[in-house]
């Protein structure tokens, strides 16, 4: 059995610390999130190469530094450790021949948030949650409404009225109370809010609960094994709530905590929609904290997210790394889903097509050089907007 070696939460912004073996939402001093604390001296010891190569091909590999602590309690549809393509006829195309994709449509329920809702969900069975409830922009709530489905536990999840009909479709089939809301995501948050007050459900927001996190952080862990422990020069990542931004950062300072990397960084990229972009527009003004960006508008629903309460984490991440964050309009995001389809075989999320976008440009402006390792992630798969290619 492999041990989780969780010790504590620590809040990212303030610093106070709080016992891990009990619910959570925001830090209670400063309402900021919440990140989880490992022994990761004692990670290190079983967390080795030798028997990384023994273990299941899932997320759960990683169980020493993810915070479930019964194996019973590990939830699994087969999420996680998602195919790292080499993407070589695009790559000769854009002139970047060292251009991977990571995969991540090919995870349960088809986009990378299975990866966060597994963990959180496993987690907070765990700690005896009774009700789960979620804001969502579509494919959070997906997830959530699969790993609540297998837990046996009721989830309450609230959407914008006009999230694309797949998204409803696949949360009334897993069995969710679904409600949309006439409004955006921060609005289906004050929905969300008001019943965890009044019928207790447990709210798992994005970074609003400290496990949603540590979920998506396998994504960094992932990229270090799949490419025999030397990160790339770039990360290029599509920018909503910044969990998996943020989770990345922190799995790779736990690698080298862990002794499995060095300490050189891939340099972050955060690419938001043009018609919502706070914190592209923080980061650009040397900003710390993002401002709501009101009239937010792109068909990329992950990325429809115009206020992130993890702001400073992303800003603080892609400073540290010598990353930049840029924007990508919807038709680019379209275009550059086709260009990678039509050379990968990968049909791309419009967040997917976003980082491709993000790419070719700084690869005009010089700021990629063509002879870099580039990891682009298709966060998810393009199916459920089929819409915008009728
Ligand atoms: C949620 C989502 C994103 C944004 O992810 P964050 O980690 O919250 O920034 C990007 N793409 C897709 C397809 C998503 O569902």
């Amino acid at each position: 059995m492999i041990e989780s070696t969780l010790t504590h939460l620590e809040c990212g912004m303030c610093g106070a610390v709080y016992p891990a073996d009990q619910l959570w939402n925001l830090c209670p001093a400063c309402a900021r999130p919440l990140l989880a604390r490992y022994d990761l001296a004692r990670a290190a010891a079983t967390l080795t190469l030798a028997a990384l190569r023994e273990r299941a091909p899932t997320l759960w590999r990683y169980a020493e530094v993810l915070p479930v602590r019964d194996p019973d309690h590990r939830l699994s549809l087969g999420e996680g450790w998602t195919p790292l393509v080499h993407a070589t006829r695009l790559g000769g195309q854009i002139g970047c021949p060292n251009t991977y994709v990571k995969d991540e449509s090919l995870n349960p329920t088809g986009s990378f948030k299975a990866r966060g809702l597994g963990v959180a969900v496993s987690r907070a069975a765990e700690l005896g949650a009774r009700e789960l409830a979620i804001p969502s922009a579509g494919n959070a709530a997906g997830a959530l409404s699969a790993y609540a489905a297998l837990a046996g536990l009721p989830a309450h999840v609230f959407m914008p009225a006009d999230v694309p009909q797949p998204f409803q479709a696949e949360c009334r089939a897993l069995g969710a109370h679904v409600t949309l809301v006439d409004g955006l995501i921060n609005d289906c948050g004050a929905r969300v809010r008001a019943g965890a007050a009044e019928y207790g459900w447990f709210d798992c927001s994005t970074l609003k609960e400290p496990y949603r996190l540590e979920g998506k952080k396998t994504m960094g862990y992932e990229l270090a094994e799949q490419l025999g422990w030397q990160l790339p020069d770039v990360i290029i990542y599509p920018t909503g709530g910044g969990t998996g931004l943020v989770g990345m950062w922190k799995a790779f300072d736990e690698l080298q905590a862990m002794g499995l990397i060095d300490a050189r960084r891939p340099r972050m990229v955060s690419v938001q929609a043009t018609g919502c972009a706070p914190i592209v527009q923080a980061y650009r003004a040397g900003h710390e904290h993002a401002e709501l960006w009101p009239g937010a508008k792109t068909v990329a629903d992950g990325l429809r997210v115009p206020v992130a309460v993890g702001d400073f984490l992303i800003i603080r991440a892609v400073r540290a790394s010598g990353g930049t964050a840029l924007t990508v309009d919807d038709a680019a995001m379209i275009a550059h889903a086709n260009l990678l389809g039509a050379t990968t075989g990968i049909f791309a999320a419009p967040e997917g097509g976003a980082c491709l976008a993000a790419q070719v440009a700084l690869l005009e402006s010089g700021w990629i050089a063509p002879d870099e390792t580039v990891v682009l992630f298709n966060t998810g798969t393009g199916l459920k907007y089929a819409h915008l290619w009728v």
